[in-house]
């Protein structure tokens, strides 16, 4: 059963380029599920529209088309409080995230006080059971948002994302602005509260490899667009779009996918494949083995085996 339905959601907005008005596609035709209880890592560098897509789900942003559904309902047929007690999110910045002059059991209380009817007592139990549910002792409740380490305070606001008892959270790089060391203590904690209260995610990150560690299924994004999708782990080595092997290249243990590694002589530029009337391949310009037909046809995704789908032309063009 699918918690979340993402249908063909689009999502431009306006912008000036060389002095001239245009349109910046920051998310096209993004469809996906995901089933209660799994992960879905949603992978892509910077710009790829990652947190556009979070937002939009969250409904903190309109999509100009397209639809989110929670358990089949349209999440503009709940109100925003119904929603909040569904969905909740967690950000890359926790400093940013959290009122620096609130104390963690504060911040915590935060959502028991918006979207719970609770009690002071009530509240206070509540607090403590979150806050010791992701390692933050005691003696630390009452300190300040930011008298905690990056680590410490992303603790925390796990704590006030579970708080609101969401079946779903979309998880926005939350290992991105912390140290290496942390950055494992964080998916740790993020992979055991996850099985113990069966929670769903949608886990948003540059780093293919952080997802790969707590997702059952791969999305990869370039351009506003899906480029390569498994429905399995099972297909991770088989992920094959040149974007997908592009970024394989650099987790360890598939250095050997730098096979089609980007040229790094090739100096990138925007060569505006975003913008309103480009219909191409967002990632041709890139791309090692663009040809005339990526630069004119945008490459749909397609299902190359079971549960594993492909926006190539590359990789493609026998199945049309
Ligand atoms: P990601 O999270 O993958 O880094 P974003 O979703 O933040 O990507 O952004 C996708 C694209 O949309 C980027 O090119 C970004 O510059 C652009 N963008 C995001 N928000 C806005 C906005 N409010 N106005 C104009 N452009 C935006
Ligand atoms: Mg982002």
């Amino acid at each position: 059963m699918a918690i979340l339905t993402v249908e063909n959601i689009e999502k431009s907005y306006r912008i000036k380029k060389d002095k001239k008005r245009t349109k910046l596609m920051a998310v096209h035709n993004v469809s996906f599920e995901i089933k209660k209880g799994s992960c879905v890592g949603l992978v892509g560098e910077s710009g790829c529209g990652k947190s556009t897509l979070g937002r939009i789900i969250n409904g903190l942003e309109k999509a100009d088309a397209g639809k989110i559904l929670i358990d089949g309902v349209d999440i503009h047929e709940k109100s925003r409080k119904e929603l909040s007690c569904r969905v909740q999110m967690v950000f890359q910045d926790s400093y940013d995230a959290v009122n620096p002059r609130y104390t963690a059991s504060q911040i915590v209380e935060e959502p028991l006080k918006n979207l719970t009817k609770l009690n002071k007592t009530e509240r206070e139990e509540k607090i403590r059971k979150h806050l010791s549910e992701v390692g933050i002792s005691e003696s630390e409740w009452n300190k300040y948002g930011m008298e905690f380490s990056g680590g410490q305070l992303q603790r925390v606001c796990i704590a006030r994302a579970l708080a609101a008892e969401p079946d779903l959270i979309v998880l926005d790089e939350p290992l991105s602005s912390l140290d290496v060391s942390v950055q494992a203590q964080i998916l740790n904690l993020l992979h055991d509260i996850q099985k113990e209260k069966e929670l769903t995610y949608l886990l948003v990150s540059h780093d293919l490899e952080a997802v790969y560690y707590l997702a059952d299924v791969i999305i990869v994004m370039y351009g506003g667009q899906i480029m390569e999708k498994i429905d399995s782990m099972d297909y991770f080595n088989r992920m094959q779009h040149p974007y997908t092997r592009m970024l394989l290249a650099s987790v360890p243990g598939y250095e050997d996918a730098g096979g089609e590694r980007e040229n790094n002589r090739t100096i990138y530029k925007d060569m505006g494949t975003q913008l309103e009337g480009f219909m191409g391949c967002p990632y041709c310009g890139r791309c090692r083995f663009a040809t005339e037909r990526c630069w004119n046809e945008r490459p749909v995704l397609q299902e190359v085996e079971k549960g594993h789908y492909i926006a190539c032309h590359k990789e493609t063009s026998h199945a049309d």
